[in-house]
């Protein structure tokens, strides 16, 4: 696969290893790091490795890996042991989202309230 690589993102920086990250899972499309300033005990961010700004950036040829975060989040679950979690895509500044380097949220080891209030 062709990587796409944005000048100024940190998560492009992030993978080609230019900045120092806790990485937690692999592979030659998908990487998943600790988030720098976690939000509970497990606190990791799931991305393509290729530049994706958003999630409205994802088009039909990225499927494949927008499917595949799942399927990560729900091994990372198993391996670390956590029996719940809570995964989340901030899209766009009014959705929260900070890094425009599409990124899933995951998030677990405490208990989350039913519902996002
Ligand atoms: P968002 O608000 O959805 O864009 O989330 C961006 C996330 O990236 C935040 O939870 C930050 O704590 C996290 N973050 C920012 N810089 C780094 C970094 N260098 N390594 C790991 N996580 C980071
Ligand atoms: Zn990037």
């Amino acid at each position: 696969m062709k990587l796409t690589k944005a000048p100024d993102c940190l998560f492009c920086k992030i993978v080609a290893g230019e900045l120092p990250a806790e990485r937690l899972y692999e592979d030659e499309d998908i990487l998943v790091f600790a988030d720098i300033s976690p939000q509970a005990p497990f606190h990791a961010l799931l991305i393509p490795k290729e530049h994706v700004a958003t999630l409205n950036d994802f088009g039909p040829e990225d499927v494949s890996v927008a499917g595949r975060l799942f399927l990560i989040a729900k091994s990372l679950a198993k391996e670390h042991d956590l029996p719940g979690y809570r995964v989340v895509v901030n899209t766009n500044p009014e959705g929260g989202q900070v890094v425009f380097h599409v990124h899933m949220h995951m998030l677990a080891g405490r208990q989350m309230k039913p519902g996002l209030g």
